[in-house]
């Protein structure tokens, strides 16, 4: 008998079936993909040249269009999750030497400063204390200062759960001959977002969160002034993978022949499909204010049970990620580890700036119900009861 050259036996536990539990996802995300999305991507494959799959792609670049409410032509979904379409966006828009302002109150903005350092851009940073949002005088401040070629803000800072009001940003990066970048991976169905109207140069956001799909693809659009700086470039963005020129003729973006650029997550694509289809058939404003409600509910509840939202003004509060303080004598990681335990529901502790702080509730998509509202303030009562003073 031939003897095994193997020195690796086959791994335990992948001769056991996959366990995957029931969980409520009340986290920033992701959140619970529905059946329908579901089932969408445990649809067989197709070849990812093939005419009814580029079909599909055309149909999630109008779902796209619709969602962003845009008429760019390059409008796409990046191959890769929310911080790829981060990445698509800083290394198509800048060239080494580039300025670039970060408007930076929580994570996202941090991450966002860290890519363009990378990238060797000159990286100015415009910073507000986490839970508050930029007002137009903050921005025009920071780019007469800094004369950037781009300014990256985030929509909906899902760290300190604030909704930033992105109304005469547009336009005023404009009059200062910079590009407007907006980050809405955690706010896009959530929150109102006009691209066009609002003359936001380079939107992205994420399929796992409003658009309860599976984690993995990022719609994200180039507005035609956006195009034309990456046109204008003298060096060639320096990844292959996200090349806005590649992809966008593989998304059929630009009136050639579409050609192989890298094999797409046929499957993933599915799911978005029916993600956005079912964001177009509810309709963006009921979408919108579905998200209000359910989160003023939210927030109405927290207060009755005695807990301190982060968020001071109402109005900054971002509809799909609620965060409140950690309640006095308690220790967040018992809270949350209560509600896994106890409820089979996440919620979340804080991110970056907000570690230790706060808890996160979001309210995504599917997720955001008034059934789900009662569901988590019952389980944090029941936490609050249970988890006082312990280990502190
Ligand atoms: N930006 C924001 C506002 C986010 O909430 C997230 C995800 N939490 C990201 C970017 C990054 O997305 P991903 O985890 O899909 O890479």
């Amino acid at each position: 008998m031939a003897t095994s050259l193997l020195r690796i036996p086959p791994p335990q536990a992948l001769l056991r079936p996959l366990v995957v539990p029931e969980r409520l996802l009340l986290g920033p995300g992701p959140s619970n993909v529905p059946q329908r999305i579901q089932a969408a991507g445990g649809r067989q494959i197709l070849g990812h040249m093939h005419p009814e799959m580029l079909q599909v792609m055309d149909e999630i670049k109008a779902g796209i269009q619709y969602a962003f409410q845009t008429q760019n032509q390059l409008t796409l979904a990046i191959s890769g999750s929310g911080h790829c379409a981060m990445e698509a966006a800083l290394f198509n828009l800048l060239e080494c030497g580039d300025t670039i302002l970060v408007a930076i109150n929580g994570i996202w903005g941090q991450r966002a400063a860290e890519i363009a350092r990378r990238l060797g851009a000159n990286v100015y940073e415009l910073l507000k204390p986490p839970g508050e949002y930029f007002t137009p005088r903050d921005i025009e401040e920071g780019l007469v200062q800094h004369k950037p070629s781009v300014l990256f803000i985030t929509h909906g800072e899902s760290s300190t759960g604030v909704l930033q009001p992105l109304e005469g940003l547009g336009e005023l990066c404009h009059r200062h001959g910079c590009l407007l970048l907006v980050d809405a991976v955690a706010s896009l169905g959530g929150a109102p977002i006009f691209m066009d109207q609002q003359e936001i140069d380079v939107l992205y956001s994420g399929s796992q969160k409003v658009l309860n799909s599976p984690p993995g693809s990022a719609p994200i659009s180039f507005s035609e002034r956006a195009r034309e700086k990456v046109l204008r470039r003298k060096t060639k963005p320096r990844s292959f993978y996200l090349d806005i020129g590649w992809l966008g003729n593989y998304w059929g973006c630009d009136g050639e022949p579409r050609r192989y650029h890298h094999t797409a997550p046929i499957n993933s694509f599915f799911s978005l499909r029916e993600g956005l289809a079912m964001l177009a058939e509810i309709g963006l404003e009921s979408s919108w204010e579905r998200h209000r409600a359910n989160c003023a509910r939210l927030c109405q509840g927290l207060l009755s049970l005695g807990l301190e939202l982060f968020v001071k003004d109402e109005k900054a509060r971002l509809p799909t990620v609620t965060t409140v303080r950690v309640p006095e004598g308690y220790n967040w990681k018992d809270i949350t580890a209560f509600l896994m335990d106890n409820h089979a529901m996440e919620i979340t502790g804080g991110l970056g700036p907000t570690v230790d702080k706060v808890l996160r509730i979001g309210l995504m998509g599917c997720n955001s119900t008034g059934e789900n509202v009662n569901r988590v303030l019952r389980a944090l009562r029941d936490a609050l009861g249970s988890c006082r003073r312990s280990r502190l």
